[in-house]
Order: structure tokens, then sequence, then C-alpha cells
């Protein structure tokens, strides 16, 4: 009988814990249940919302309530306002500006108010995964503040799929901090990322990943390729040899999107940006922090930057008919697997080393993280010209491993860390120079 009170007692004591926990539970345990909730209809509906203020260029109108960017960017306010008061205080609202000049604002100072939802992190707030949108637009002139440019695709899409992020998001709570930002200034020369990136700097964020959403709405191209699954992740490599932590980042995403959505085809695309091409990424990228730009398969040339008319039959501009609802779905899904996953997991090694010159053995060490819930560290091994992790050792809660006959020179190593509910982080590689500094 005693044993038995005791059982019992013991029973609802578990209980009674781990519905605590569940509270403060991390979003990707019940992933499905979130997935589920992104809808793509509603997204279309914001694309729609969003054309409808005829222009959203930069440098346009701010005092009307139905034309120009500044009643674009108060709906935008006003609607992530409505998630937010949803979000059991999860989530809060604010505009974050910056004063930006170039070529495109005849180097006149122009200021770049971008409109920022924050879902704070509850065990490690200042870890930061940042989503990002551009809400302003162009036509063919992207000097002209006045004529029509519905930017449908280009990029109400992608401010579209950070606000049903944010919205869906904001209902769960995450280990990390997830920022979803419709930023502007894009199409003038990327100035609101770039006040956003330097406000991060300046905040002192660790942003672990950044994401830019841009041109990611249709499924048609302008040479006639249909594809309603492939989204491109573009990446681009800092050092000489090896990885970079935006490589990591990307192929952390693409790995999420393979187990939650494998109806979801990610093509990795090794470059900054399309060729000559630039997107709001880059200034995270610029300041050392993890940044990858999401796109569509196939672009539609005759659709971005042009003024809405028909010519020889064939319609131009970029309208709202040709984004895709479904489309949509699977990029916001994307991003919150990406995002959701990151801020659930424990923060990427820091300071990882790694030596084994002219030796039989490999030792890679790096610092042992603070997170509440870290389990300990996994050993990822590949040949030089591999793209996957080859093989995977796990090693405990330790700063150390020896891989015992394997040579450094064969090989690239990194590490990752994993949680006791089985979330892994982005992998870290050591730096590796091109050359040696002695000669031999
Ligand atoms: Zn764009």
């Amino acid at each position: 009988m005693t044993l038995r009170r005791t059982f019992f007692a013991f029973l609802s004591l578990t209980l009674a814990t781990s519905a605590f926990a569940q509270e403060n539970r991390c979003a990707s345990l019940r992933l499905d249940e979130v997935l589920a909730r992104i809808d793509g209809a509603k997204m279309k509906q914001t694309v729609e919302k969003l054309a409808s203020f005829g222009t959203r260029h930069s440098l346009s109108d701010t005092k009307s309530g139905t034309r120009g960017i500044g009643a674009a960017r108060r709906w935008i306010f006003d609607e992530l306002s409505r998630y937010a008061a949803a979000s059991k205080g999860r989530m809060t609202i604010s505009y974050q500006s910056s004063m930006q000049s170039g070529p495109r604002t005849k180097d006149q100072p122009a200021e770049m108010i971008n409109v920022v939802a924050t879902i704070k992190g509850t065990t490690d707030p200042n870890r930061v995964y940042v989503a990002t949108g551009h809400y302003d637009s162009m036509n063919s002139d992207i000097m002209d503040p006045i004529g029509d440019a519905p930017g449908a695709n280009d990029d109400a899409s992608g401010t579209s799929e950070i606000m049903e992020v944010a919205r869906v998001l904001s209902q769960y709570p995450t280990d990390a901090t997830i920022v979803l930002a419709a930023v502007m200034g894009e199409e003038q020369g990327l100035f609101g990322s770039t006040g956003l990136a330097d406000h991060a700097l300046a905040e002192k964020w660790n942003v672990e990943g950044d994401i830019t959403n841009d041109i990611a709405g249709s499924v048609e191209g302008s040479s006639g390729a249909i594809d309603n699954r492939t989204l491109r992740i573009f990446s681009a490599n800092t050092l000489p040899i090896g990885d970079s932590t935006s490589r990591h980042w990307a192929r952390f995403v693409r790995d999420g999107a393979r187990r939650w959505l494998p109806q979801v085809n990610v093509r990795l695309v090794y470059r900054l940006d399309r060729y000559r091409r630039g997107g709001d990424h880059a200034p995270f990228f610029d300041r050392g922090f993890p940044a990858i730009r999401f796109t569509e398969a196939n672009e539609n040339y005759r659709h971005q930057h042009q003024n809405v008319r028909v010519e020889n039959g064939v319609q131009y501009g970029d309208l709202p008919q040709f984004v895709s609802a479904d489309y949509l779905k699977l990029v916001a899904s994307t991003n919150t697997v990406a995002l959701a996953t990151a801020a659930c997991a424990p923060s990427a090694p820091k300071n990882v080393k790694v030596a084994g010159a002219v030796s039989d053995d490999t030792t890679l060490t790096w610092d042992v993280g603070t997170d509440a819930d870290l389990a300990g560290y996994e050993i990822v091994i590949r040949e030089t010209t591999g793209d996957e992790w080859e093989r995977v050792i796990a090693v405990g809660k330790v700063g150390t491993f020896t891989a015992k006959d394997v040579r450094i020179d064969n090989y690239f190593f990194g590490v990752r860390a994993i949680d006791t509910d089985g979330n892994r982080s982005p992998v870290r590689t050591p730096d590796e120079p091109i050359r040696q500094t002695k000669w031999r």
C-alpha cells in the first residue's frame, strides 16, 4: 500500500511538472499543429490588400489613408497588432526607423520605417532569428513615386509570408526570440534591412539566422516553366575553404524542410544572390550574421519592375493574379519550420577549433553552452568534396572530442548542439586558412 500510495503521489507530481513544462515547451514538438494553421488564402488576401494601395514606392505619399507606402505601413502595423493581441503577450509590434540616402533617394536623407513583430524567447531571448519581406514596390522607373506599382510578388508575397508566420508562431513559446519584419527601401538600396541589421548590432542581438523572403509567391516563370514545389535558398561563403555560417543555416533550413515538409523541394544555391542582383539578407550577411534568401523556382521577368500594361496581347506588371495562395503557404511553412526548429534548439556551438596537423588523430574543441535544456553535442564529418554530412557521432556534454585514426587532412569536421528533446542546432565548423604559414 505504501508503495502504491508513493507511486501515485510520484505520478501526480510528475504530471503536474509535465503540465507546467508543456506550457513553456517549444513549438517544434507540435509543429504539425503549427503548420496546419498556416492559411494560404489569407496570405493571398494580404497580397491583394497590399496591391490595392496603388503604389508602395518608398518615396510615395505617406499622408493618404488609401494610397501610398504610409497607408500600407499603417495597415501592416494594425494587422500585426491584431495578431499580437491574441498572443498572450508573447508578441509585440513596433516601428524601427533609420535615415538612409543614395542615388535612388536623389542623395537626400529619407526615413526608412520597418514594421517589426517580436516574439520574445522564453529562456534565451537575446538569441534572435530574423525573417523579412519588403513591403515597398517599384514600377519600370525606380524614381517614379506616383505611378501604379502593385508589387504583388515583389514583394507583397514575402510581406504576407512573414505576417502569416507572425500570426501563427506567436501562439507558441520558443526558447529564442523570433523577429518578423516588413522592411522598406529594398528597391532604393536595401535601406530598411540595412537599418534593421545595424539596429541588431547596436542592440547586441545574437542573430543566429536571417531569412529574406523576396519574389516568393509565383509558380510560372517567364520561360513558361511551372514549378509549385521548389523553393530556392541562396547562401554565400565567406571563407576560402570549408563552410560559412550562412551555408550551415541554409543546410539546417533544408534539413528541417526534408523532415517536416516532404512535399517541398528545397534547392540550395551557393551564391549570395541571383547573378548581379541583391536582397535584404545582404546587409545581415555583411555584418557577419548567417543570412539566406528564399525565392521561387522560376522568376517571371514580365511581372517584375514593370509598368502595368498589355503589349501584343501579353500582360505586364506585378499583379496579384500571378501569385499562388498554395505557393505562399509552402514558403510560409518553410519559414515556420526553419524559425521554430532553430528557436527551439540550443544555440550553435561557439569558438569551434580543430587541431591535428601531422597526427593520426583529429581533435575538436568548443565552448560548452549554457542553454537550460542542453543535452550534449554531435560531431559531424564529411569528405571535402561532399555537401552532406556523412557521419554523426554523439559525444555527450563535453567541450572536446578526439576522432582517433581520422586524419584532419582528408575531411571537414563540424559540431552541433542537441537538447533534451532531440532538437539540434545548426552546425559550426572551425575556420580554415587556405595556406599554412610554414612551408613544408
Ligand atoms: Zn524584391
